[in-house]
């Protein structure tokens, strides 16, 4: 498998992948791992994930380098992503038994309760495009319920999944608590069909959570699926711009745009039109492309060659349906893998942009007349992941949030995932949440204890 440096397409390594064979193994090694995982008491699997989070912060300056070295994200927004990791690990150290203790519930019986056990192995399928926090908010939760793990990173940061296998041994985790197979896309139906498999996780594009959830369908495995989103963010009439445009480029350019909740729709109304367009244009005019290692960058490259050829041909698509290219539209010259933030202004139903997810560091601004026209516009979307409105009436705000058809609102904030919070998506975004007490539960029996 190899590892690419997006920002110089130059190679940085080649790491051996699993055969069919040595994936069984594996397989069936942490399946046997997970015997005695399983009834290790909440305090000390909390002690070794308190260990991992000391590891991930002395260690996040060579970590985010990794990041950063295989997909391009900047080298601050890697550090604060390895910082976030740390912080889940403690939060579900923290929290993790509390959130799982038994519910007694009254009934005819002279006590009957609910308990929360380990499903046992589960399988994550993982995406590049944050590619420690995605295993983590994951990991943390899982194993802390007593389940143990494999994870199948994306082909692009092998790099990052055998150093996050390598976190867990040098933290103490028992032997195969949670492993890494390095194996292809095509692979993993197989490792569906394993009968130690008892649950999936995928979180990626719909056609990867398609197949999988069809492949663990047909093993009556439960799945939980985190897919793409197209999110709007709502600009009202009474909103503050100012505040909303910082917002709206932090939020779209994070991860030079390759991110799920990033905001992909900018949906605005007539009377702040051209303020918010203007004070955008002025923003995104500022942002200095280049080397992601470099702190002075604020853009670095996309992660592969091909998701740039996608983001052009969707602005190119766009704009020949009618889109205003008011900024960018091309590539920097520049020898890595990078394009130049845009603006498509004048975005309408039936172009590729209101549609389609774009994966990249495009704003397409859709204009619209009223607020009931922005909710219908938010919700003509065959994704439902995140969103946000702004508007200084806070009671206006979480009206709208109410009607907007996603997994979560936020109202003069930038959408961002928190452990203490739910996390998911509804629609072509997927199903089952992450993060949260309702994360936690997603891979435990929910055990009713009935007793006479
Ligand atoms: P992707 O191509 O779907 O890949 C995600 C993972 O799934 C990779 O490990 C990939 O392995 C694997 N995969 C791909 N096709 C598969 C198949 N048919 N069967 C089994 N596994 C398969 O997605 P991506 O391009 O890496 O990530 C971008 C997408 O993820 C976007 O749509 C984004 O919105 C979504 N995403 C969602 C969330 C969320 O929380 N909702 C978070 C981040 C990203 P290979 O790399 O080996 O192909």
């Amino acid at each position: 498998m190899q590892s690419i440096n997006p920002a110089l397409n130059s190679l940085i390594g080649e790491y051996p992948a699993h055969s069919a064979a040595e994936t069984e193994a594996i397989v069936e090694l942490v399946w046997q791992a997970g015997h005695s995982w399983k009834d290790k008491g909440f305090e000390y699997r909390a002690g070794l994930f308190r260990k991992l989070a000391g590891l991930l912060r002395d260690e996040k300056d060579r970590l985010s380098r990794l990041m950063t070295a295989e997909m391009g994200k900047i080298l601050r927004e890697s550090v604060a992503e390895i910082e976030k990791c740390a912080h889940a690990c403690d939060y579900y150290s923290e929290h993790a038994e509390s959130m799982l203790k038994d519910e007694v519930i009254p009934s005819d019986a002279s006590r009957s309760l609910v308990a929360f056990e380990p499903l046992g192995l589960v399988l994550a399928v993982m995406p590049w495009n944050f590619p420690f926090w995605q295993v983590f908010r994951f990991a943390a939760p899982s194993l802390m319920a007593g389940n143990v793990a494999v994870l199948k990173h994306a082909s692009n940061v092998p790099g990052c999944a055998l150093a996050i296998e390598e976190l867990f041994t040098r933290a103490g985790f028992p032997e195969n608590v949670f492993r890494t197979l390095m194996i292809p896309s095509a692979m993993v139906k197989a490792v569906i069909e394993n009968p130690r498999v008892r649950a999936v996780t995928l979180t990626g594009s719909g056609p990867a959570g398609s197949s999988v959830a069809s492949a663990a369908a047909k093993q009556i495995k439960k799945a939980v699926l985190e897919l793409g989103g197209s999110d709007a963010f709502i600009v009202l009439e009474d909103a503050d711009i100012e505040k909303a445009i910082r917002v709206a480029v932090t939020g779209r350019m994070l991860n030079q745009g390759q991110s799920c909740i990033a905001a992909k729709r900018f949906i605005v109304v007539e009377p702040v039109l051209e303020e918010f367009t203007l004070g955008l244009l002025k923003a995104v005019s500022g942002l200095k492309t280049g080397d992601p290692l470099d702190p002075s960058t604020d853009v670095g490259p996309l992660a592969r060659p091909d998701l740039v050829d996608d983001i052009d041909k969707q602005i190119q698509r766009s704009v020949g349906e009618g889109a205003l290219l008011i900024c960018g539209g091309k590539r920097p010259i520049l020898p890595g893998c990078y394009y130049q933030p845009t603006i498509l202004g004048n975005v309408r139903k039936g172009m590729a942009v209101y549609h389609e997810e774009t994966f990249g560091p495009v704003f397409s601004i859709i204009p619209v007349k009223s607020e009931e026209e922005a909710i219908a516009v938010a919700n003509d979307s065959e994704f439902g992941l995140g969103g946000c409105v702004w508007t200084k009436d806070l009671k206006r705000g979480e009206r709208l949030a109410r009607k907007i058809e996603t997994g979560a609102m936020f109202v003069n904030g930038l959408t961002k995932s928190d452990p203490r919070l739910p996390f998911g998506g509804i629609k072509k975004s997927g199903y089952g949440r992450e993060l949260a007490t309702y994360g936690i539960r997603e891979f435990v029996n929910i055990k009713t204890i009935w007793i006479g």
